[in-house]
């Protein structure tokens, strides 16, 4: 079964409720969102009413919350442990989305790994895994995914032995509680040519195992192969195509795993902007692209 849906806006008055809504207008079964600023620790309170109704209005139209994910803040940097009080500041605030999770029944909150700035990669592996083995300690029912990162100046998770790095050192409970989110735009830009796919499914298969990818951000890429930049184009206009993405999409090892757009939204000028999610949904259904941005 196909599970797609895009990034959606998580706003005071609707919450998740409007999470919903905005889902429903792009024709999608999945959906991810911030609970709050993307670059900020700024939180509002759960509005308990509008979560219930999301919920029902989910259940009205057979969207299964397991299919929904929360992306965390991309402040918080788990793999740099130098500063003790920041270190011990993004792992607090950490835990508290995660019980905004919990709050909201959502059960899978993406997060990314972290930079290990001037430390090594390999005290940013060990560090990240340190942060999630205190955070993740007393928590049951959410689901943390580490995100495939492009490997933008010192990132960590931009290749399948770092994530590996990472899982291979969390404590035993702490690691069912953690899975792996992908992302075509990222992989590319990491280095892996997407035609080859499959090549990296199996790689990622033997080290980690397939069963830990539970979310797959589907991204074109404005880069070339391995330019470790990150910026995400909209679906078929950029370096990847529209081939290669709709086989990921279809691939049957993914199927039934939520496939999230966060495709950049369409700009001709700051009266022109709109989101291009029910069109780049529409084309993925259909398989078929049509240039929706220049017709
Ligand atoms: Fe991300
Ligand atoms: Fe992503
Ligand atoms: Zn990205």
């Amino acid at each position: 079964m196909l599970y797609i849906g895009s990034h959606t806006s998580f706003i005071k008055d609707k919450q998740l409720l409007g999470v919903v809504e905005e889902s429903l207008s792009y024709g999608s079964n999945a959906f991810m969102f911030y609970t709050g600023s993307n670059q900020s620790t700024l939180r509002f309170p759960i509005n308990h009413e509008l979560r219930d109704k999301a919920h029902e209005l989910m259940k009205n139209n057979n969207i299964d919350k397991n299919n929904c994910v929360v992306h965390a803040p991309f402040i918080i940097n788990l793999a740099n442990d130098s500063d003790e009080d920041k270190y011990q500041f993004y792992i607090d605030f950490f835990k508290k989305e995660l019980e905004r999770c919990k709050e909201l029944d959502i059960t899978k909150l993406v997060l990314h790994p972290g930079s290990y700035t001037k430390l090594t990669r390999e005290d940013g592996i060990k560090n990240i895994a340190k942060g999630l083995n205190i955070a993740l300690k007393d928590i049951e029912g959410v689901y943390v995914l580490l995100e495939f990162m492009s490997g933008k100046g010192t990132e960590v998770g931009s290749s399948i032995d770092d994530l590996k790095g990472i899982i291979d050192l969390l404590d035993r409970d702490v690691k069912n509680k953690v899975g792996v989110c992908l992302d075509t735009c990222h992989i590319n830009d990491a280095g892996w040519d997407i035609k080859d796919f499959d090549i990296f499914l199996d790689e990622f298969d033997s080290k980690i195992g397939i069963d830990k990818i539970m979310c797959i951000h589907i991204n074109d890429s404005y880069n070339t192969v391995g330019a470790h930049k990150d910026r995400h184009a909209n679906f078929g206009y950029g370096t990847i195509g529209f081939e290669k993405l709709i086989n990921v999409i279809y691939n049957p090892r993914l199927d039934n795993i939520p496939k999230i757009l966060e495709t950049p939204w369409i700009n001709r000028n700051e009266k022109d902007e709109w989101a291009p999610y029910k069109y780049e949904i529409e084309m993925i259904r259909n398989k078929k692209f049509t240039d929706y941005i220049n017709k």
